[in-house]
């Protein structure tokens, strides 16, 4: 750790490691199912899930990841102000109008219907590779299934954009999900048919990310985009699949107590009465932490042993340290990950916040710093916090 990183976390001491090395091997074991003709565009919205654009970007840059893809201007412009050339997908969440900013940083823009392919043939000053996002049911962005035809074929009229992809997103968490998937993958590919028969090519399909391929769900595309499994958080109910063999990239969320004393006589009961030691780190909700199921049997871990969370305020957890007579200032809690033989996963942060673990992520993106471990494959940029 840096000097800055150092004394920036003496005035808030909380912080979330994540193990860019998990995520390389996230993405070799992806490789291995795929084997090499598969290309894999790897999701990188909402700032990477919450694990920073730029560093996700810059650790898969090292390995034979094929494109990235992101939703939002601002994290492509991270990557490409951290020097990433990897061609970017943009999923698509500008207007019309902002097409032309998109040509100029060299990003790939997503087309679904005329408004937008004539943005593109206007603001392009020569071949403008899109890729074209088809709605095979999910009921959100893109063409109709049964207008995709039509319409890819009036995009390979028009001059100077050049359809270089065409994909879609099916994403579910149950059984009855992974049927109707299957289903509408079966459709898409009728689509894929289409064009191969109507003599229009185009170098890169792709509709399977995390859910359908966790599931073991197949399709004739020649591409692939995961997100959440990439960070190694389920997308999935267990009974559809487990997210093994792919690891959390997000390693731990420590902090460090900044009170640890008995409870002061006198206090309000909060009607707990065994109640003896308290403590309270810094991290609050406005920290990321969501507020807790009152039943949640929340916890955290210091030096090995569970300590219950008394309550989670805006800017502090309090817990209670009855069992932890030496516990004092300074010392290290573990609010996610290992301590001796014990461990929270962000499965357990989930459930205590009656969420799904992405939700956890999405909290802490932006307000809770950012230590990156491993990553020396490729890693092109470098610094303690994001
Ligand atoms: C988010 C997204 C993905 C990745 O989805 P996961 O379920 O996280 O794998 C793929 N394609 C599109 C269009 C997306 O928006």
């Amino acid at each position: 750790m840096d000097d800055d990183w150092a004394s920036g976390l003496a005035l808030r001491p909380s912080w979330m490691e994540l193990d860019l090395d998990a995520l390389a091997q996230n993405y070799r074991t992806l490789r291995r199912r795929l084997g090499p003709e598969i290309k894999i565009i790897a999701a990188l919205k909402a700032n990477g899930y919450g694990h920073g654009a730029a560093r996700v970007a810059g650790c898969l840059a090292g390995l034979d990841v094929d494109m990235l893809a992101t939703g939002s201007f601002e994290d492509a412009a991270a990557i490409r102000a951290a020097g990433i050339e990897l061609p970017i997908l943009m999923f698509g969440g500008a207007l019309p109008e902002a097409m032309a900013t998109l040509l100029a940083h060299d990003l790939t823009p997503t087309v679904y219907d005329r408004a937008g392919a004539e943005a593109v043939e206007a603001a392009a000053s020569g071949p403008a590779p899109v890729y074209v996002k088809v709605d095979a049911g999910l009921g959100r962005l893109g063409v109709a299934l049964p207008d995709a035809f039509e319409f890819i074929r009036y995009l390979t009229g028009l001059s100077k954009l050049v359809v270089e992809g065409v994909y879609t997103h099916l994403s579910f968490y149950d059984l009855d999900g992974k049927e109707w998937s299957r289903q509408r993958l079966l459709a898409f590919d009728a689509l894929l048919e289409d064009l191969e028969e109507a003599g229009i090519e185009v170098p890169v399909t792709q509709a399977l990310a995390s859910s359908t391929l966790l599931a073991g769900l197949e399709s004739r595309a020649n591409a692939v985009c995961p997100g959440h499994l990439l960070y190694g958080i389920p997308s999935v109910a267990p009974e559809v699949a487990e997210i093994a063999p792919y690891a959390p990239v997000v390693g731990a969320i420590r902090s460090r107590l900044i009170h640890a004393g008995p409870l002061k006589a006198g206090m309000r009961d909060t009607g707990r009465n065994a109640i003896a030691r308290v403590g309270v780190i810094p991290f609050g909700l406005y920290d990321g932490c969501r507020p807790l199921l009152a039943e949640a049997p929340a916890r955290v871990l210091i030096d090995g042993r569970p300590a219950p969370i008394l309550g989670v305020s805006l800017e502090h957890t309090t817990l209670d340290l009855t069992d932890f007579e030496d516990a004092a200032v300074g010392d290290e809690v573990v609010v996610l990950g290992r301590s001796g033989g014990e461990e929270i996963t962000l499965a357990d942060l989930a459930a205590w916040q009656g969420t799904r673990q992405h939700h956890v992520l999405m909290a802490f993106d932006r307000r809770l710093p950012c230590r990156y471990i491993g990553g020396s494959v490729g890693s092109a940029v470098t610094g303690g916090v994001a």
